[in-house]
């Protein structure tokens, strides 16, 4: 019985030589990523196995979950049944809400301010890693995808809350800004929003609030912020944008200042925010990342 032709085990040849090929070039492209990046996932410590700018494994970004279970209705915080308690409309308000109507409308975040999407925040702020913002950004994304029915149909005005100028310079960026970015690109009708980025100003560099109770952080950041361009906010519905939401002592701050520039409603949206739950962490929060901040030297 004659055996396969030439012409076929030439072919075969060349299948199981580009095969090794194919394979080759995978070790070597595998074998020069460890080289050139020879990271673990900076959150659970496991080797990273695929090439990836964001130096996080997918399993760290998938635990990172949306808020579940009830919320205030105007600032997020979590509610457990006994504090549920229904403001004027019949939404669930928390009860700081109650005592004090905050100046924004609704504060809208996609997830808790603990393990691992701090961590990540934290990588993008105090790390540099800054394809983290496109992870966050979409989170941040859903986070308005919230507010959706309640934002004005035409336009919405995003307005990152900026970084004082001498920390711009330090970090090389405004994470909210990159964030906000990140989460207009991934919209589907991302056309419907737009960055104003140069609308708010810092005036002071507010670094020194370490140490403060959550009063004097208030009573620290009046008049640090300033509207410079209010052309782009008299008359108009604006969302504020940030990556956390401590005390909400900052975006209040912001409302403010936007509202007295003539916005007629000031919206929030923030990466992550501290809950109930994790109430020791949110004590010592900011001052954990002021102190970060130094060791890291930004
Ligand atoms: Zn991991
Ligand atoms: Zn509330």
């Amino acid at each position: 019985m004659a055996g396969p032709s030439i012409a076929s085990r030439t072919h075969e040849i060349q299948i199981r030589e580009a095969r090794t090929e194919e394979s080759w070039t995978a070790q070597v492209a595998a074998s020069l990523f460890s080289v050139l990046f020879p990271s673990d996932c900076r959150i659970c410590g496991t080797p990273l196995v695929k090439i990836s700018r964001l130096p996080v494994c997918q399993e760290c970004v998938d635990a990172m979950h949306a808020i579940g279970g009830g919320v205030c209705s105007i600032c997020g915080e979590r509610l457990f049944s006994s504090y549920a308690v229904a403001g004027a409309a019949g939404e669930p308000r928390c009860g700081l809400c109650r005592r004090i109507e905050p100046p924004f409308a609704r504060a809208a975040a996609y997830g808790s301010y603990e393990s691992g999407l701090r961590e990540l925040i934290h990588l993008l702020k105090y790390g540099g890693v800054r394809p983290a913002a496109n992870v966050l950004g979409r989170m941040l994304a859903e986070a308005i995808a919230t507010l959706e029915p309640e934002l004005p149909a035409d336009s919405v005005s995003l307005i990152p809350v900026p970084l004082h100028r001498t920390k711009l310079r330090q970090r090389g960026f405004n994470q909210a800004e990159l964030i906000a970015r990140a989460a207009m690109k991934i919209r589907p009708r991302g056309d419907r929003l737009h960055l104003c980025a140069g609308v708010l100003e810092r005036r002071r560099d507010t670094a020194s609030q370490i140490g403060l109770t959550s009063h004097q952080r208030r009573e620290n950041l009046r008049g640090a912020f300033r509207v410079a361009q209010p052309e782009l906010v008299k008359g108009r519905e604006v969302l504020v944008v940030d990556d956390v939401y401590t005390t909400g002592a900052t975006v209040s701050e912001c409302s403010k200042v936007l509202l007295r520039a003539g916005a007629t409603k000031v919206w929030v949206t923030t990466v992550a925010r501290t809950l109930k739950i994790s109430a020791q962490h949110a004590e010592i929060g900011p001052e954990a990342e002021d102190n970060l901040a130094k060791a890291v030297g930004t």
